[in-house]
């Protein structure tokens, strides 16, 4: 395990006063026997802990960063609100501004609503499904994490499936009894449960690109699937793109697949590494949302305005000509790297990638579902996770969560990176 006194000491103090240590649970690096560093300061995509060491961050907040740390952009939006209050609880401009991005860049989104996290997102998006149709049933896929509501937390991903916790106590029988749960990719089983259950139905929830479970990518036709299915049925179908959202293209995965979802749920980028979250979609869903219809939720900070310069910092860049085409090209170039190099050291990886998301996975693969997410030899992650941290290389401790690459990393650091893993997998 690598040491850092200065962490160990103040995760001692963290742990007796907050819960594990950590106010969410893959950050205290259990999956993997490390204890977490406590980190000082980040510049570009690197991260600096409290004793000084640097390290290139695959991590970005688990996701938000896409312009790395410290952008300066994002830096100055949020400092201009800054010098003007916190938090007014009261409209801003810039809630209309992000707003208006949102639905400008979601070809399915007419109308959305800022809450303070994915959770609340998805959570809220379920709600107005439910009302919309009148119906209770939900159903999402094995592996996928839509935040950790009651109703959601069945066959979860992310910590649920880092920490092996089967849902999770607490969550009432009779609350996840409306949440049925298939294997991803499997188009044959969804069609038949819509078969049979699809007229009560409200709401079909999945991640159309699924970063918890390592990263697996939809195939061909299962998106498509779902459309047709639910529009058949009646259910809306919502699309949880709160880590997927404005990551792998602009207009996200929707605009990437070419299929649209009812209600789209954001989070992570549209915050630009604040608390932030959003849902929307189609008006006749929205329009139900209070106070201009019945569906109730709220929320103190949401729409809260330093929140929201640092979404609107974040897009602006995003829209500029040929930034997805760059982050893509240093993306192909760190996940071929990493799959010649693993070829090269007679390790057994399975790539997954779509854009800057990507998972690496220690089994023959192939891996397009839960299941087989779950064949990866976690004991050989756990090993590669703590060398590469020791060069300097900081990913998700956790076989189940996906890396990602922000503009700031450049050739020379995925280069960097490579050179980092080849000696780690030669000693593997
Ligand atoms: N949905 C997805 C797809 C996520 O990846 C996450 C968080 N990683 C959430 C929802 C929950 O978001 P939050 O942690 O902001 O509540």
């Amino acid at each position: 395990m690598k040491s850092d006194p200065r962490s160990y000491r103040l995760f001692q103090r963290a742990r007796e006063v907050i819960p594990g240590g950590v106010n969410s649970p893959v950050r205290a690096g259990k999956a993997v026997a490390q204890d977490p560093l406590f980190i000082e300061k980040g510049d570009g995509c690197r991260i600096y802990d409290v004793e000084g060491s640097e390290y290139i961050d695959y991590v970005c907040s688990w996701g938000p960063l896409i312009l790395g740390h410290r952008h300066p952009e994002v830096i100055k939006a949020v400092q201009d609100v800054l010098a003007r209050g916190v938090s007014f609880g009261a409209p801003v401009d810039l809630e209309v501004e992000l707003a208006e991005m949102i639905v400008e860049a979601v070809d399915a989104v007419e109308m959305v609503r800022m809450v303070n996290s994915g959770t609340e997102a998805t959570m809220s998006a379920v709600r107005a499904s439910r009302a919309y149709t009148g119906r209770d049933l939900i159903v999402k896929f094995d592996g996928c994490y839509h935040g950790h509501a009651d109703h959601l937390l069945v066959a979860a991903g992310s910590g649920v499936a880092t920490l092996n916790i089967p849902g999770s106590p607490g969550v009432p029988d009779a609350v996840v009894a409306h949440t049925l749960s298939l294997p991803y990719n499997d188009i044959g089983a969804f069609e038949s449960l819509m078969k049979e259950k699809g007229d009560q139905i409200a709401a079909v929830i999945v991640e159309p690109v699924a970063g918890n479970m390592g990263m697996v990518a939809p195939e061909p036709g299962f998106l498509e699937a779902l459309r047709r299915e639910t529009e058949k049925c009646g259910a809306v179908l919502i699309f949880d793109e709160v880590m997927c959202g404005f990551r792998v293209a602009w207009g996200g995965a929707q605009r990437l697949y070419g299929v649209n979802a009812d209600l789209t749920c954001f989070g992570k980028i549209v915050g630009g590494g604040m608390p932030v979250g959003a849902y929307g979609g189609k008006k006749e869903i929205m329009e139900q949302i209070a106070p201009q219809g019945p569906v109730y939720q709220a929320g103190t900070l949401s729409g809260n305005p330093l929140a929201m310069a640092a979404g609107i910092a974040t897009l602006k860049q995003l829209q500029k000509p040929g930034f997805y085409q760059a982050l893509e090209e240093n993306s192909a170039r760190l996940a071929e790297g990493l799959g010649r190099i693993a070829q090269r050291m007679g390790v057994e990886v399975t790539l997954n990638r779509v854009g800057s998301m990507m998972g690496m996975f220690f089994t023959p693969g192939p891996v397009r579902n839960f299941e087989e997410a779950k064949t990866s030899d976690t004991d050989r992650f756990a090993a590669y996770y703590r060398a590469m941290l020791e060069k300097g290389i900081y990913l998700a401790p956790s076989q189940f969560e996906a890396v990602f690459l922000s503009a700031a990393h450049e050739t020379a650091d995925i280069d960097t990176t490579l050179a980092a893993a080849e000696a780690v997998m030669a000693g593997l």
